[in-house]
């Protein structure tokens, strides 16, 4: 029981050490904007994660806060990730007609399509 325990803790540090290494690996890259947003893509697949985690601990009662950790975890990197590399972007283009934060290479706003 132990070893197997061991084992998940194992793994589990050798995915937070692996995902570390992208992050610092990401501080010299770059980003293009397909990354920024696939960097998106895997931030809301986490919160979705955690949010189902969190339903099913109150459904059920089953103790998931280590399974919620390990996610919140994996989330801070991504989330540092994705600011270092909206900082690489450049300077964030405020659109004049509704006040929306755009990435620096975007020709249209995100949320209301006005031209920049
Ligand atoms: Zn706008």
């Amino acid at each position: 029981m132990k070893n197997t325990f061991d084992n998940i803790i194992g793994g589990t540090k050798d995915i937070a050490d692996k995902v570390a290494q992208k992050a610092a690996s990401a501080v010299n890259v770059s980003r293009s904007y397909v990354d920024r947003a696939q960097l998106r893509l895997k931030m809301n697949a986490k919160l979705e994660e955690l949010g189902r985690l969190c339903y099913n601990m109150h459904k059920t009662g089953a103790d998931e806060s280590g399974s919620m950790k390990m996610v919140i975890k994996e989330l801070k990197v991504l989330d540092a990730q994705l600011e270092m590399a909206e900082e690489a972007s450049g300077k964030p283009k405020i659109c004049a007609f509704c006040g929306n934060k755009n990435n620096a290479d975007n020709i249209y706003c995100a949320r209301c399509g006005e031209r920049l």
